[in-house]
Parts: structure tokens; sequence; C-alpha cells
């Protein structure tokens, strides 16, 4: 075995299971303590500054600058009495992740010394050097500043002895150069369309809050041995690697305990996600080994996505400190299940009410309808873009891979939602018997009761219906949920909006209010069908289907993000105003250079990776093969040695052949980089990669796999999947 390998072999599986410890305290005694929440602010500010901050916070009203230095100075001396240091603003770069620059709270103070400080401008609006995040043109050089501002409805919290404060992130003409600011535009898109269509059932409702539920896939692997793979470093997932003899097979891995490094773990990490507020609740195993999945109680959508992106930094600082390190790429092995991160998505207004909660009267029935058919026809309308809004390249390796969601955007519904829609198909209003009282009932008694069979669950769909939301599946481990759900929600947005104004028409033409929303409903269930499928989405006569149906069923990354340029998407997009088409150009032109950076990467890593070190090794072996052909030959006469010789002759020809396609392959691969790195279009430019170099490493791969089961394991330089995947 090469060293580096045997050693971290060694390290990895001689590691002590450990005993796991129960915390000291009681969770209610440390929850968000690391959180400056409204108990905080009751504490630290002074009453007319805490009134005016959750009068802001609930009705979504601008700060005064009295109030905002007010707020400062209680968060500064909360953060203070809890030994915090230096405080940053803390925003979502188009480029993923989370990203912070510190600044202490140290001032002059005129007389040669220094005094903490920390005023209400510097809490509200800080100016990154904006230039170093790419920005698809928004911003010239000359014009680099960007700035991030405060999100109020998101809560400061304390890292280490940093204070971050959740921010947006905008360049000097407005346009936003994050996540956060575009999800909250669409959070209030949805809030002001939905709560115009629940109004019609219920007038009191002020607002319409849309949640989200994440479920964080992930691997652990050893760090070790992590550290032996420089293309687990690098890019974050495994560029070569031949299956190791059982994987996921027995299906044993799901059910099977938790072994214990990684219950201290998890257990490490819920104390410290419950410090900071997150509502984990949900650890389990996944399918393959040594994957596992996390989830909290859902939360408004905006603070859950915070959630995520925060629990995704404390993962990486708590495996590290039990030796693990996490990977959450969407496809880290090649063979085993890749990771996702369903997206349990719902509406429901300030005074309670879940309007995806099909009810047991007919008037509940009605409203569950109405936002039903909404969704469906926004999905069905932009299913491209929806798929667009989960694509990356990371996540490309995921979707069709027989495990998970098809490159296909359908929705499940399951049998009680489905039967619902044929009835409501087949009956056409006017012949409906009109009855009930005050015309409450009236003809939407038909719509007949919902019976949810909770194992009615479809897994191969890539959005589920699952009785009072939607699990929005195709999303990827790594991603920022506010990509997929700025999308979903602007498009759920613009339809309720659409579909208010068509219910207004009719009421204005005197229509009985229940018969209009009943027939646009229908209206909407009979356009969207098409997105409609409960079959299995991993078939293939599906994909033949699907392109019957009229979906998108695109595959390449790089063209299916022309769905954001689509007219329908602009349109929409502009006006739910959340992006302006400038704005969709710029976005577009980042994800095309990030698909472009990433396969680059990976393509440069295992150019190096397969002549530095597969190929000596290879050519290793195949030496030692010739010499013990040699010494045969001397020792035998020519037909006997041919006989006893005969594997290893094989053996020679076969390695020397893979050894060569790598070569060539490599070769190949580096001048079609060449040739794509010249292209201007960041379009045209991720297309080439696309299609010239993502394949080339597919093919390496498989002579370097090939090569892996032919070399001798005492020289094979990287720690093998058995390895990587069985030792915990
Ligand atoms: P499963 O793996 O069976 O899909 P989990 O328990 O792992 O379910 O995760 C379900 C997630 O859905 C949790 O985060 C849960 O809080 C969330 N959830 C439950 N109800 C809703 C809802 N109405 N809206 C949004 N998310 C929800
Ligand atoms: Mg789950």
């Amino acid at each position: 075995m090469s060293d580096l390998r045997f050693k971290s072999v060694m390290e990895a599986s001689t590691r002590k299971a450990v005993k796991v410890e129960k915390p000291e305290k009681r969770v209610e005694q440390y929850y968000a303590e690391k959180v400056f929440n409204r108990q905080k602010m009751f504490q630290y500010l002074p009453a007319k500054a805490y009134e005016a901050l959750v009068d802001a916070i609930d009705n979504k009203k601008p700060l005064s600058r009295e109030v905002a230095d007010s707020v400062a100075d209680g968060m500064k001396r909360w953060a203070l009495d809890n030994g915090v240091t230096h405080y940053t603003h803390w925003f979502q770069p188009m480029t993923g992740g989370t990203a912070e620059k510190h600044d202490s709270f140290i001032d002059h103070d005129g007389k040669g010394s220094v005094i903490e400080n920390f005023s209400g401008k510097l809490l509200v609006q800080q100016e990154p050097d904006a230039s170093s995040f790419p920005n698809g043109g928004i911003r010239n050089t000359f014009e680099a500043r960007g700035y991030s501002a405060w999100d109020i409805s998101s809560p400061a919290f304390i890292v280490g002895t940093t204070l971050c404060i959740p921010t947006i992130f905008i360049s000097y003409t407005g346009e936003s150069l994050d996540y956060k600011t575009p999800f909250l535009k669409a959070l209030n898109a949805v809030d002001k369309a939905a709560t115009r269509v629940a109004k019609y059932f219920d007038p009191n409702v002020k607002h319409v809050i849309s949640y989200l539920g994440w479920e964080q896939e992930y691997f652990l692997v050893d760090e070790a041995l992590f550290a032996a793979r420089p293309d687990l470093t690098m890019t974050g997932r495994t560029l070569m690697g031949h299956e190791s003899a059982k994987n996921q097979q027995l299906e044993d891995h799901y059910f099977g305990s938790i072994p214990s490094r990684v219950e201290a773990f998890m257990l490490d990490l819920e104390i410290e996600s419950h410090k900071l507020g997150i509502p984990v609740k949900t650890r389990h195993n996944e399918v393959a080994p040594n994957q596992f999945e996390l989830a909290p109680i859902y939360e408004e959508a905006n603070l859950a996505n915070d959630h995520n992106l925060l629990i995704m930094t404390v993962m990486n600082e708590v495996a590290r400190k039990h030796n693990f390190r996490v990977l959450f790429h969407e496809k880290p092995f090649a063979g085993v299940n890749g990771s996702g991160k369903h997206n349990n998505w719902s509406l429901g207004t300030d005074n309670g009410k879940q309007l995806f909660s099909p009810g047991k009267t007919p008037h509940d029935n009605l409203e569950f309808l109405v936002f039903l058919s909404n969704v469906m026809n926004a999905v069905h309308k932009h299913n491209a873009l929806l798929k667009a809004s989960i694509m990356s390249a990371t996540n490309s390796h995921r979707l069709g891979a027989n495990e998970a969601p098809p490159a296909i955007i359908s929705m499940f519904l399951g049998s009680g939602v489905s039967g619902l829609l044929d009835s409501i198909e087949k009956n056409d209003y006017e012949a409906m018997k009109v009855q009930g009282k005050e015309g409450l009932t009236l003809g939407v008694s038909q719509i007949p009761e919902i019976f949810l069979d909770n194992t009615d669950r479809n897994r191969t769909s890539p959005f589920a219906f699952t009785g009072n939301r939607f699990e929005y599946r195709a999303v990827g481990s790594s991603a920022n949920c506010a990509t997929a759900l700025i999308a979903l929600n602007a498009a759920v947005a613009y339809e309720l909006e659409d579909f208010a104004d068509r219910v207004d028409a009719r009421l204005k033409k005197g229509e009985q209010l229940e018969k209009a929303l009943f027939a646009e409903a229908r209206e909407n269930i009979l356009k969207s069908r098409p997105i409609h499928f409960d079959g299995n989405g991993y078939s293939d006569e599906w994909v033949v289907e699907a392109q019957d149906r009229g979906l998108d069923t695109e595959s390449s990354a790089p063209l299916m993000f022309d769905a954001y340029l689509y007219d329908s998407s602009v349109e929409m997009f502009e006006k739910m105003g959340i992006f302006s088409k400038k704005e969709l150009i710029a976005r577009n032109e980042v994800k095309w250079e990030m698909y472009t950076k990433k396969v680059q990467i990976e393509s440069r890593v295992l150019g190096d990776l397969a002549i530095n070190h597969i190929i000596p090794a290879a050519v290793n072996y195949q030496g030692r093969l010739l010499d013990n052909l040699y010494k045969i030959n001397q020792l035998f006469p020519t037909d006997k040695a041919q006989k006893i010789g005969n594997a290893d002759y094989d053996s020679v020809e076969k390695i020397s052949d893979h050894i060569n396609q790598v070569r060539d392959l490599v070769k190949e691969m580096i001048e079609n980089r060449k040739k794509a790195n010249v292209i201007e279009s960041q379009r045209d430019k991720a297309i080439a990669y696309h299609d010239s170099v993502a394949p080339l490493m597919e093919k390496i791969r498989y002579h370097i796999d090939h090569l892996e089961l032919m070399v001798d394991n005492e020289i094979w330089p990287l720690p093998k999947y058995r390895e990587l995947l069985f030792i915990r």
C-alpha cells in the first residue's frame, strides 16, 4: 500500500469507539442562547426601541436611524457579555455558501486609546469589497461597491467570538448580488398574492407565510481518508474509484444503528444547533453507507434557509472535532445514492390555517383546491424554470441517476387528490346541483371529501404532495434552498394574482363567489393536467411520455439555465418585482461561469491524479509482471513459459491498453479545455465544458476503475471505496 493510503487507513480504522455523553443541561436551558431573539431584545433594549423593532419586524417596516442606534448598542452589550470581539455582516453570495468579513468593535477614543463601539449605521449597512464576488457584469470594476444591509426578520447570532448579522447584499445601483434579496422579494410576492386569494375564504387574513422544512442529507468520511483523496479535498466528490463489493445492496444501513462515533458527532451538532436556535429534530441513517440525514422542525422560509446555511457551516466545524469531514456534494460516490435536500414547502395564513391542508368541509376543500390548482399551474407552466432552479454542476450528477428524482419536473398527488381532480374535471359546474345555506356550500358540496393515505408516497417524484405540503425533492444537498424557492414562490405568486384577477372579473359580472372560484380552479386543473404524474419517475417510458406531454426533458445543465431567460420567466419575475431582465441575464452569467469552473477544476484534478498517481502505480505493477515473465522465460523452455506466464501476458496487455487510453484521453481533455477556455461567451463556454470535457472525465474514470481492479492492492495509491464508505 502506498504510504499515505496505508497511514490514513490505519489512522481511520483504529479510532476508538466513543462513549456518547448526554448533555449536562436540558435543552430549554441553552436553546437559542447564542441568538439575539426577542427575549434578549427585551432584556437589552430600551422599551421604546424594543417596541419599534418588533413592530418593524412584524409589519415589515423600515427602522429609523435612532432606533437602529439603540438596537446596535443593545446588541453590542449582549455580544460583549457573551465574549464577542468582532462582528460581521453575514450574507449569501451567488457563488454559494455564506460570506463574512469580520471587523472588531474597536474605535479610537480620541485620547490615544480605543473604545468598543458599534453604531446603528454599522449594524444596518456595510460595504464589503464586492469586487471579489462574480456578479455577471452588473458591477463594473470602477464601481466595485456592494452594500450589505441588515435583514431584521432574521435575528443576529454568535459564532465563536463573532456577532453575525444576517444581511442582504446588493450592488450600488440596487441589483441583488445574493440569494437573500430576491428570496425576500419572492416571499413578499407570495404573501401578497396568497393573502388576496385567502381573503375570499376568510376576510380576516392579513398575511400568508411561506414555510420551509428542509431535510439535509450528507456523507461523513474519516478525516484521514479524506486527506488522502485529493479529489475529495479539491472537488468534494470522488472522481474515480471502483464500486466496493458490498455497498448498499443489503439495504442494511438505513435501519441499522447509528455508529457511536457518528452519534457523538450528531449529538454535539444538535447541541450547537440548539444554542443557535435551529430547531433540529430528526436524525437518521440514509440509504448509502456512511450517509445520514438531519431535519429540523419547519420554520418561516427565510429563517429556515438561514438556518440551513448556518448549520452547514456548523456541521463542518463539529465534524472536524470528531475527526470527520462532511460531504455535501450531491454525488460524492458513483454507484451509491447521492444526497439531496428535500424542501418541504407550504403556505399558511397568519391566523394559523395551512392552505395545502384539505379540510373536512366543502368550504375548506374548495380553498384547498384553489391553492393546489394554482401550484399545479405554476409548476406546469414553469417546469423548465423550476428544473433550472435546482440545477448545478454538482446536482446534475445526482438527477436521474437511478435513485434520485429524474431531470424532469412532474407532480405526484396521490390517489386521494387524484380522485378529487378527476371528479372535478368531469363535473361541469352548471350541471351540478346547487344547494346549501346562504350559498356557502353552493355547488361545492359536490367536492368529495379527500381521504389521504399516508402510505401513499411516491419516492420517485421530484415534487410530491405529502398531505399538507409539497416535498420538493430535486433540490441538491449543497444548494442554497433559496434558488429553488425563489422560482417556486414567485411562480405561485404570479398564478395566484392571475387567478384573483380572473375571479374578480367574474365577480364584477355578478357571478357568485364560490361558483367563480370553482370555475377558475377547474380551469387551472384542466390546463395543468400534463404536470400530474403518479407513476414511476425512474422508468425509461416516463421520459418518452413526458416529452409527449410537452414537459422539459433537457438534461444538460448549461442549456437548462436558458429557462431563466424564457419570455415567460422574465415576464413572471418582472411582474412579481423579483428580478429585472438585467439581473436575470447577469445571474445566468454567474451560473454558467460557476458551472465551467467546477468542471474545469474537476478535470484538472482528474488529469493530475491520472498522470501522477494512477499511471505510475499501474506502470510499477506492469513492471513487476514483466520481471516475472522475464524470469519465467529464463527458467523454462518457451512453450512451457508461454503456458505459465499466460495470465500475466494477458494482464500486461490489458494494463498497457488502459494506461495508453488514460494518457490519450487526458491529452484530449486538456486540448478540449484549451479550446473551451478561449470561448468568450460564458454560455458557450459552459456548453463546451459540458459537451467536450465532462464526457472525457467519465471515459478516463472507466479505465482507471478497471486498473484499480487489476493493480496490486499494495501499491494502489488512493483509499478505495470500501475504505471511504465503511470505516467510521
Ligand atoms: P420524511 O423523511 O418522511 O419526508 P422528515 O421528518 O425527515 O420526513 O422531514 C419532514 C420535514 O417536513 C420536517 O422538516 C418537517 O418539519 C417538515 N414539515 C412538516 N410539516 C410541514 C409543513 N406544513 N410545511 C413545511 N414543512 C413541513
Ligand atoms: Mg426524511
